[in-house]
C-alpha cells in the first residue's frame, strides 16, 4: 500500500458528510474538515466539529465567501471531497461549488476532486422532472466546470440512500414504515438500488486513491440491494409478520405530489 492521500471533507457536518469523516478516519487517512464561520453559534456543528477533532480529525478554518481561506485550505491536501447540500426539498448549494473549483484551480496541488454527488448519475438524466431535476442540472454544470479546468477528479453515483428511502417503503415524505398500509408506485415492480450511507462514505474513501477510478464515475450497486418496492414492502411484511394493506398511486397521482415538495 502506498502512502494514504490528506483528504479535506467539505461539508462534513451534514447527513452524508459525517459519514466520510468517520470513514476516513477509520480508513488512516490524515483527514482535514471544513469549519465555517458561517455556522456561528449552531451548537450540534460545533460538538460534532469538536468530536470529530477528538477522533484525529483537523479542523481547517473556510469560507465559500473567503477565496483565500479556501485556497489555504486545500493546500493542507491531496484530496478534497464535497459533501455540500443538494436536495430541492431541503437545502441546494451545489453551484456553490463552482467557487470551490476556482480554489483548487487555484492551489493548483489538488490529485482528485470528488465535487457533492452521491445520488443517480447526473450524465443519465436528461430526461428528469420537475420537482427535483435542478439537482441533477447544477451537478452536470460543475463536472463541466471541473474538466474544464482539467481538474482531476472521481464521481460517486449512489444511486438512493438506504435511510431515505428503505425506512419509508419508498413512499415519499414518509421515513418509518406504517404497520397497517402502503402505497405502491404503480404495481410496485419498478426496482431501485438502495445503498446504505455508510457502505457510501466507506467505498468513497476507498475510490481516492485508486487509479483505477481517476476521472471516472464509481457506481455503487450492490446486487443484493436492487430491488423493487414490492421486495420492500415483503421484507417489512416478514419482519412484522403481517401483511399490509396496499393501495396503488398512478403516475399522475405521484407527479402532483411530488410537486407539492417543489
Ligand atoms: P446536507 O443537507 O446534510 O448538507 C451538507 C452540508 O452542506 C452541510 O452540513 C453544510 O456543511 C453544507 N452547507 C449547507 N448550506 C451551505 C451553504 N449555504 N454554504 C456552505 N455550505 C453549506 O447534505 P446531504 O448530505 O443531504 O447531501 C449531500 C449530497 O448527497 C448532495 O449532493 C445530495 O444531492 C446527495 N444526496 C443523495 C441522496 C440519495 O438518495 N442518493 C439523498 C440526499 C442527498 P458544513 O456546515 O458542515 O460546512
Amino acid at each position: 500500500m502506498g502512502i494514504k492521500s490528506k483528504v479535506l471533507i467539505i461539508g462534513g457536518t451534514g447527513y452524508i458528510g459525517k459519514r466520510l469523516v468517520k470513514a476516513s478516519l477509520q480508513q488512516g487517512h490524515e483527514t482535514y474538515v471544513l469549519q465555517r464561520p458561517e455556522i456561528g453559534v449552531d451548537i450540534e456543528k460545533i460538538e460534532m466539529l469538536f468530536s470529530f477533532k477528538m477522533q484525529g480529525a483537523h479542523l481547517v478554518i473556510g469560507s465559500f465567501d473567503d477565496h483565500r481561506s479556501l485556497v489555504e485550505a486545500l493546500k493542507k491536501v491531496d484530496v478534497v471531497i464535497c459533501a455540500i447540500s443538494g436536495v430541492h426539498i431541503r437545502s441546494h448549494q451545489i453551484l456553490l461549488q463552482l467557487k470551490l473549483v476556482d480554489a483548487i484551480k487555484e492551489a493548483g496541488n489538488i490529485k482528485r476532486f470528488l465535487p457533492s454527488e452521491f445520488g443517480t448519475d447526473p450524465a443519465r438524466m436528461a430526461d428528469a422532472i420537475e420537482p427535483g431535476r435542478v439537482t441533477f442540472d447544477d451537478k452536470m454544470v460543475v463536472r463541466k466546470a471541473i474538466e474544464d479546468a482539467g481538474i482531476p477528479f472521481t464521481y460517486v453515483s449512489a444511486n438512493c440512500f438506504a435511510g431515505y428511502m428503505v425506512g419509508g417503503l419508498c413512499q415519499p415524505g414518509y421515513i418509518l414504515p406504517s404497520r397497517e398500509s402502503v402505497t405502491l408506485f404503480g404495481d410496485g415492480n419498478k426496482q431501485s438500488i438502495f445503498v446504505d450511507e455508510d457502505d457510501i462514505a466507506a467505498y468513497t474513501i476507498k475510490t481516492i486513491d485508486d487509479p483505477r477510478t481517476l476521472n471516472k464515475t464509481l457506481y455503487l450497486r450492490p446486487p443484493a440491494n436492487i430491488l423493487s418496492q414490492r421486495e420492500v414492502v415483503e421484507l417489512w411484511e416478514n419482519l412484522i409478520g403481517k401483511q399490509l394493506h396496499k393501495t396503488s398511486l398512478s403516475e399522475q397521482e405521484f407527479l402532483n405530489i411530488m410537486k407539492g415538495f417543489s
